[in-house]
């Protein structure tokens, strides 16, 4: 079966507890929402106007994402339809960068709501996005908090980055190359 180690996932650990409080002991998605600097330390991985994505702390699997909106609400119902969109579309972009960087094969991606639904941080929404492989722990296995032990989450953001930055370049999107010169908008003098 599986070729990955498991435990058991115990989400009343302290130092998950005090890690959804934030430093500040509030909610740590408005912590980090609030200090993009530390990013790298917070593993965040990129940002729009109004949504984070980051690595997930505490993961189901190695790379297991978090999209979150920096506004502390905890419902669907709270947000305007632009801002579900935009959501969305970083939802998309998550789940594309880890097909292209970590070759996953499937992905659970979902939100739960309630800590009876196993919300950590139930009044600040975000969506899940864990990446499967085959032959990995199957779907019942990650609904009955049954964890991968991460692997490198400093290594794993590095890893996402670099793609994230080739996916960019191949675009076009990117200023680069001292020598072509074809690429940017040239100044005028
Ligand atoms: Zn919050």
């Amino acid at each position: 079966m599986p070729d990955f180690p498991h435990n058991i996932w115990a989400p009343w650990r302290m130092e998950y507890i005090h890690a959804l409080a934030g430093e500040s002991g509030g909610c740590f998605l408005c912590d980090y929402a609030a200090h993009p600097a530390k990013d790298a330390t917070n593993l965040v991985l990129w940002r729009t106007r109004d949504v984070m994505v980051l690595l997930n702390r505490f993961p189901y699997t190695n790379g297991h994402l978090l999209v979150a909106p920096t506004a502390h609400k905890g419902d669907l119902a709270d947000f305007p339809a632009k801002a579900l969109g935009e959501l969305m579309r970083q939802t998309a972009r998550a789940k594309r960068l880890l097909a292209a960087a970590l070759g996953a094969h499937g992905f659970n991606i979902g939100i739960n709501f309630g800590r009876c639904a196993g919300a950590g941080l139930p009044d600040h929404l975000h969506v899940h996005v864990v990446p499967r492989w085959n032959g990995d722990t199957n779907f019942m296995a990650v609904l009955g908090n049954v964890r991968v032990i991460p692997d490198g989450l400093e290594q794993c953001r590095a890893r996402l980055l670099a793609a994230l930055k080739a996916s960019r370049g191949r675009k076009g999107k990117r200023t680069r190359d001292r020598s072509g010169g074809a690429a940017g908008p040239r100044r005028k003098k």
